[in-house]
């Protein structure tokens, strides 16, 4: 049983005429597609010796295969060579099936920024980028295969929704870079543990709540059971689902929440994110109310910054006193210069717009960054994650209209 995302209204937001949207496909796109198999990943610590139980190996293998999945980072039983050759076959297939298999790698950023795209086994592609700073390593990964918040400046929304990927196809993504960034991939002076984890690749996290959840346990939790990293290096992004963001706040867990605003107004914010017409600004500012004072976290408040739609004096103004007024010192504001996709006629504020921007939002009182933005020229910056039809005609023939 899938919990499908909860879907956009279906009449399309009014317009302004001076910036055509494109065309939008607001559902699920081709046909059905199979669920992924088990794995290891999907399971906690009693459903992993329970699993192995009925495989008919003693349950202190699902330990030992914990070590060499979180621990050592192995997604393959041929390499857990500790095991009997014959619990090596049957685990193979049955708990540790290859969910995703990169299909192209590219970097740029001198070798600091790597996006991988995946094929999942039913054929849908997912991608995750691994960025190195000197003090950190990051990995944004996606959460569904495609999106169906349709919002009109994000590749991702252009295509529409295939299907949430699974905790474990989720997890894989954050295992593979971790993997990554410890054999070197980020190059010579680059950190070699992953740190950080953005759900900001593609999908909408908290469309896919349970298997999202699970996953920040996986990620988090403490080794063997776990990959060990801190909660609060864990940032989960959404267009504003607000029954999902307060069922988060109490969920138990120390994560950042990100909130993609955009917009202070209702009235362009239907248009820019158009599940705002269901949950307006002042709803989604409540549930982030409540996620900081549940948490006692500071929740990100995510804005693209787009020439002449959102980057007028007065939506800052507007921003700032909004954030202050419900979240006080608890809010920070990320800018995001908008980055190109294909078919928009957007483009980014000007440098003069946006300094005035920040300086306006500081001044009410909020504090304010903008993004430095990686992986432009590779297609991998926010809102650039698409898996379009050149791609796929590009990777594998196999793969087409899958
Ligand atoms: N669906 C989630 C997470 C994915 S997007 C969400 O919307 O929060 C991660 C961030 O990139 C979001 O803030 C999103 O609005 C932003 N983004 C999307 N398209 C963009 C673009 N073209 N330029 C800059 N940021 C973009």
């Amino acid at each position: 049983m899938t919990t499908e995302p909860t879907a956009p209204p279906a009449t399309a937001a009014p317009v302004p005429p001076a910036t055509p949207l494109p065309v939008l496909k607001l559902e699920s796109t081709g046909t059905r597609r199979t669920r992924p198999a088990r794995h290891f990943a999907d399971l906690d610590t009693d459903a992993r010796r329970a699993a192995v139980s009925e495989l008919g190996l003693p349950a202190f293998r699902a330990d030992q295969l914990s070590r060499h999945y979180f621990s050592r980072l192995e997604s393959d039983p041929a390499t857990m060579t500790d095991l009997p050759v014959a619990a090596r076959e049957t685990l193979a297939p049955s708990l540790f099936p290859t969910l995703l298999t990169p299909i192209s790698a590219v970097d740029c950023d001198g070798g600091t920024t790597r996006k991988t795209l995946w094929r999942a086994a039913d054929g849908v592609l997912a991608e995750s980028v691994l960025m190195g700073y000197p003090d950190r390593a990051t990995v944004c990964i996606s959460s569904q295969a495609g999106c169906g918040m349709a919002c009109p400046f994000c590749a991702t929304g252009q295509g529409g929704l295939e299907r949430n990927l699974s905790t474990a196809e989720i997890v894989e993504q954050v295992r593979a870079a971790a993997a990554s960034a410890r054999d070197g991939a980020l190059g010579a002076g680059a950190p070699t543990r992953l740190s950080n984890v953005v759900f900001m690749g593609m999908g909408e996290p908290l469309a896919n709540y349970r298997r999202v959840v699970d996953a920040v346990h996986r990620i988090c939790d403490a080794p063997p059971a776990g990959l060990g990293l801190s909660q609060r290096s864990v940032t989960v992004s959404t267009v504003g689902l607000v029954p999902a963001i307060h069922r988060l706040a109490d969920e138990g867990l120390q994560v950042t929440l990100a909130v993609s605003l955009h917009t202070p107004d209702d009235e362009l914010r239907d248009t820019l994110v158009p599940v705002n017409t269901r949950w307006p600004v002042r709803e989604v500012f409540e549930a982030a109310r409540h996620y900081a004072d549940v948490t006692g976290r500071r929740v990100s408040i995510e804005y693209a910054l787009i020439r002449d739609i959102n980057d007028q004096p007065w939506r800052a103004d507007m921003l700032a006193k909004l954030a202050h007024r419900h979240l006080g010192r608890l809010v920070h504001i990320n800018l995001i210069p908008l980055n190109p996709t294909p078919g928009s006629k957007w483009d980014a504020s000007p440098a003069p717009v946006q300094a005035e921007f920040v300086r306006r939002v500081r001044n009410g009182g909020v504090a304010c960054t903008v993004r430095d933005t990686r992986g432009r020229e590779i297609a991998a910056a926010c809102g650039q994650l698409a898996s379009t039809a050149a791609q796929r005609s590009g990777a594998d023939p196999a793969i087409q209209g899958g």
